[in-house]
């Protein structure tokens, strides 16, 4: 989609440091990260966020997770624990408009909000 950052970053306009990608699902390391491992993994496909999610993409969802576990499994913290995020909206403070998961993790997380 035309001025969405993800779907630039997609099609390889906007660089990024990968650490998964197939025909479906590409991951990249958070520019900004809150934790030693922050990736942001999200379908190649534009969906604006986890709210506009159909029953017929719930095998895509399904992979964004098994992508996640996979890439916390390689990055050494799936025995450590992390956190599977998905903001939706204002008050979740979602600042792209583009399906993301943050996987999170490395160090022990708070629970402020
Ligand atoms: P949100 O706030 O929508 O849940 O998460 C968006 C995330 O995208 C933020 O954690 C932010 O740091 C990250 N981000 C924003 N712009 C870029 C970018 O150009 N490259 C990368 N790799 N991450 C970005
Ligand atoms: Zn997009």
């Amino acid at each position: 989609m035309e001025d969405c950052l993800f779907c630039k970053i997609v099609d390889g306009t906007i660089p990024s440091a990968k650490v998964y990608e197939d025909e479906d699902v590409l991951a990249f390391k958070d520019i900004n990260p809150q934790a030693p491992v922050h990736v942001l993994i999200i379908p190649k496909r534009h969906i604006s966020g986890a709210d506009k999610l159909k029953r017929s993409d719930d095998k895509l969802l399904g992979k964004l997770v098994a992508v996640a576990n996979q890439l916390a499994k390689e990055l050494g913290i799936s025995e450590t624990g992390y956190r599977l995020i998905s903001n939706i909206g204002d008050d979740a403070g979602q600042s792209v408009h583009h399906l993301h998961i943050h996987l999170i993790g490395g160090k022990v997380l708070n629970w402020d909000n």
